[in-house]
């Protein structure tokens, strides 16, 4: 079928899609509905962790749909206790709760710090969140995010998220005050080009934050679940957050995000927090055999070794069309084009067969599967030097 037989127009629309309907997916790749084939270094946003339509996500899916998808969020159910385990079993976190979206993760945070700030802090709720930063698209999220143009959007925004820069710690000290609670952070942010806060400054904010008492929240959602080679961002600087919000990955393409907090700040009391799909027994199942698998023997340095290739290739790429520089971790990396060309390329490769994305007009982001092949990463390269060439 070709996208005019589609009734598209019962789509609400809320961006500008290209001309494609896709159909099906494998690994890497995925094919549209008039057959053609396309190599996938976007794979939703990173959320396909172990690219499309994994064996073991598809398996876990099968297995439980035929046996339990949701007895409600009133009841235990066995892999939300599973998954809760597996997350707090490998970082500093003691408590799990499960969220369908990453925005919906980060408001559970907010709320989490506000209802601490609430009990401890005299009812301080302020939440400092950095110049570009983003943290999803409902209001509360909305006014956190600090994306170039939101500033003016949906007003009134949620009150009470003072601004600072990143990697510019007295920019942070100077917004602190009585009723500030907690300072979010990405530890790479994603959505504003690949932009890392530096060891030096995740550091010092931690001591920071800990000698003014104020909870730090890492936003993982695009960091976490190994995308950055280490299971979660916050390892690379070696400190300890008190709140960690999960999603993208840990669902590998089936909605699931999840909110992380030591025992110390894990203060909801019942009727806080909650929601009809929260933790459902499907999507959590989904969750396990993502955890599992980046767990298994050997599959994080598969991560780190993918991720050193495909800079070192982006690196002698930049080098031969004289591109700008190389940033990001792991498989979460972005080079500078010196132009703003951004839009061009991700079209002119997608009509030869690849998906890439353009943050901002002048970069690229690279965000494959966290299992993808050297050789695919040998032919995107290939095609994107081609792409380069002819423009
Ligand atoms: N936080 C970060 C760092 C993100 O990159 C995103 C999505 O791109 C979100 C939050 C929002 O997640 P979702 O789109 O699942 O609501």
């Amino acid at each position: 079928m070709k996208l005019s037989d589609y009734p598209i127009n019962a789509l609400m629309e809320v961006t500008a899609r290209p001309p494609i309907v896709f159909v099906r997916g494998e690994g890497s790749w995925l094919w549209d509905s008039e057959g053609r084939r396309y190599l996938d270094f976007v794979q939703g946003w990173a959320v396909n962790a172990l690219g499309h339509s994994p064996v073991p996500i598809a398996k876990a899916l099968a297995e439980q749909a035929a046996t339990l998808v949701n007895c409600s969020p009133a009841f235990f159910n066995e892999t939300s206790i599973r998954l809760a385990s597996l997350l707090t079993a490998n970082s500093c976190f003691d408590r799990v709760f499960f969220a369908n979206s990453g925005a919906e993760a980060n408001e559970g945070a907010i709320k989490l710090a506000r209802k601490w700030g609430a009990l401890h802090r005299g009812g301080a709720y302020e939440i400092v969140t950095f110049q570009n930063a983003f943290h999803g698209r409902t209001l509360a999220t909305m006014s956190a995010s600090k994306k170039p143009g939101w500033d003016t959007l949906f007003e009134p925004k949620v009150p009470g998220f003072p601004t600072a820069t990143l990697n510019e710690l007295d920019s942070v000290a100077r917004v602190l005050t009585e009723k500030t609670v907690a300072v979010m952070i990405e530890p790479i942010q994603g959505e504003a080009g690949v932009v890392p806060a530096t060891r030096e400054f995740l550091q010092a904010l931690r001591a920071l934050t800990e000698e003014r008492g104020l909870l730090l929240i890492v936003d993982e959602i695009q960091t976490g679940m190994g995308r950055t080679g280490t299971l979660f961002g916050y390892e690379h600087a070696g400190i300890r957050p008190d709140i960690m919000t999960l999603g993208k990955g840990i669902g590998g393409g089936v909605p699931l995000a999840a909110l992380c907090a030591t025992e110390r700040v894990s203060c909801f009391a019942h009727g806080d927090q909650g929601g009809t799909f929260n933790g459902n027994s499907l999507a959590t199942a989904a969750g396990c055999a993502v955890m599992e698998t980046l767990l298994a023997p050997g599959f994080l340095e598969g991560v780190v070794a993918r991720g050193e290739y495909l800079a070192t290739a982006l690196g002698r790429l930049s080098e031969r069309r004289a591109l700008g520089a190389v940033r990001g971790a792991g498989l979460l990396l972005a080079i500078e084009l010196g132009r703003e060309i951004g839009a061009k390329v991700v079209e002119v490769a997608r009509e030869r067969g690849l998906l890439l994305n353009s943050p901002r007009p002048n970069a690229l982001r690279f965000m494959p599967a966290l299992n993808v092949g050297f050789d695919e990463i040998d032919s995107m390269i290939e095609t994107l030097d081609g792409v380069l060439a002819a423009l």
